[in-house]
């Protein structure tokens, strides 16, 4: 059976805070009423300048120093607020794009549809917009409701209103250090709910990855989707088919090369967004529990490699996402008459990748590697010391290694294949070793020639099965 956890919806609906002033928003061009906003002063909440990062700080106070408001906003409260530590920060002020721009000595306008400044000091990249203004109906819309134009400035209300969840739209002012709250966020932070803005089924209209950001911000927090803001995904969710593919290249890694991708895989399954993302990997994984298992457990190791730190490849996991498809074109094409098996490969990565490319876009960079880990899986099948001599050295080697090794784990390739690709690395390097000894007579010392090989192979291990010592 398939996976089918989710993220949790709380079942009691109450009023969305948001709602009586978010619909005077979505009025007009003019905004009739002004909220007052929860303000609560430095003394009673946690966010400290301690907290943020001195690039985040720096930021604000050159904002501040040039006479405009500055808030930290987004993530960086929010997360602090819940007792995380920030990914990053984001930042918001009054500022116009090219007010901002002689402010900070590297600063790169990005977005068309809505100006977005990243400024950069050292490794670090603060993103700063200006207050986005009221939703109006003269903006450029797709049939869909999706937003097309975007770029009408406003005030710290207008963009409260703006954002997303309201969870998200919690601002720490740097005048007084106070957090300003118009949207009923900090409620939802102690209550643990993500709740949409204003009109739920609009909102995702008008921007459907708010519907992939609602389950990753509700995994990553380990709070709840309101019961309104939950409902309607699984009816919206063919409207991310209108989203670039370029943009959800960037938001499927952010929700599934994450410390919480398996549980985002399994809501992204449940709420039927994985399929929009996925088709044909999605139509498997529901049909065949070592598809799904195959994933599940490909992103697992994927999380457990993040967790400690260590490298993820965005060629690994794509080519994991998308094996379930390859493997099974390949095994329909495959004939004992027919092209070699390398070649039926090439003609599977192809045609799924050509599919695939049109939901979520895959740059060459990625593609090209993800290629060859798929390539080297029928070579795998030839158990021959020359001939994997030949393959240790190929870069990608260590990838579709430990790509063989998943396969084996969920029962899809044979244990004993895998094993016999490990035994002949640590058999053909202690080879070599032996040879290069002969070579410097006895000089090397058997303990020495013995402890390389093994010293390799439990690194090997923990880096490709971290779950097998979970
Ligand atoms: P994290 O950075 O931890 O992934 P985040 O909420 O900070 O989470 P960002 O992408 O950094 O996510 O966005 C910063 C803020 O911008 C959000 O908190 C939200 O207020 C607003 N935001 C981002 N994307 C959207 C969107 N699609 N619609 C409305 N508001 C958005
Ligand atoms: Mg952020």
């Amino acid at each position: 059976m398939r996976r089918k956890g989710t993220v949790d919806t709380i079942s009691a609906v109450r009023p969305n805070p948001a709602d009586q002033v978010a619909d005077q928003h979505l009025e007009g061009d003019t905004i009739t009423s002004v909220s007052e906003p929860r303000r609560i002063p430095r003394a009673e909440h946690p966010v400290s300048r301690s907290l943020l990062s001195s690039a985040a700080l720096r930021t604000l106070y050159t904002l501040r120093d040039a006479g405009f408001e500055a808030y930290l906003v987004g993530g960086g409260v929010r997360d602090i607020l819940a007792g995380i530590t920030p990914k990053d920060f984001d930042i918001a002020t009054n500022a116009h794009p090219e007010q901002i721009k002689p402010l900070f000595r590297s600063c790169r306008l990005i977005g068309r549809r809505f100006v977005i400044c990243h400024v950069r000091f050292g490794g670090e990249v603060i993103e700063l917009t200006t207050f986005r203004g009221a939703i109006s109906d003269s903006m450029e819309r797709d049939d869909t409701g999706r937003i097309l134009s975007d770029n009408v400035y406003g005030t710290l209300e207008t963009d409260a209103f703006r954002r997303d969840f309201t969870v998200n739209a919690l601002y720490y002012d740097i005048s007084d250090f106070a957090i300003v709250d118009y949207c009923g966020g900090l409620e939802d932070l102690d209550a643990r709910v993500i709740r949409m803005i204003g009109d739920v089924e609009s909102r995702y209209r008008e921007d459907p990855v708010r519907m992939l950001r609602a389950v990753r911000i509700a995994n990553k927090l380990r709070f709840e989707l309101a019961a309104d803001t939950a409902e309607p995904i699984a009816r919206l969710a063919p409207l991310l088919r209108e989203i670039p593919a370029a943009r959800l290249f960037d938001e499927v890694l952010k929700i599934l090369q994450n410390v919480d991708a398996v549980a985002n895989y399994e809501s992204l399954a449940h709420f039927g967004l994985f399929t929009e993302l996925f088709p044909d990997t999605d139509r498997l994984c529901d049909r065949e529990d070592m598809a799904d298992d195959f994933v599940a457990l490909a992103l697992s190791n994927t999380a457990e490699r993040i967790r400690n730190e260590l490298p993820v490849s965005p060629a690994f996991l794509y080519a994991a996402l998308l094996w379930p498809p390859v493997l099974q074109r390949y095994r329909q094409t495959l004939r004992s008459e027919g092209p070699s098996p390398a070649v039926v490969m090439q003609q599977a990565a192809e045609e799924v990748l050509a599919r695939a490319i049109r939901r979520v876009a895959i740059p060459k960079r990625f593609s090209i590697p993800m290629r060859e880990i798929w390539l080297m899986q029928p070579r795998f099948e030839q158990q021959s010391d020359s001939r994997a001599r030949r393959l240790m050295s190929h870069p990608r080697f260590r990838a579709a290694y430990d790509f063989l090794l998943l396969r084996a784990e969920v029962g899809e390739a044979p244990q004993a294949l895998a094993g016999w690709w490990t035994d002949a690395q640590t058999r053909l390097t202690a080879d070599r070793l032996d040879d290069d000894a002969g070579v410097f007579d006895d000089a090397a010392p058997v303990g020495d020639d013995d402890a390389a090989p093994r010293k390799r192979r439990r690194r090997r291990r923990s880096r490709s099965r971290p779950d097998a010592q979970a």
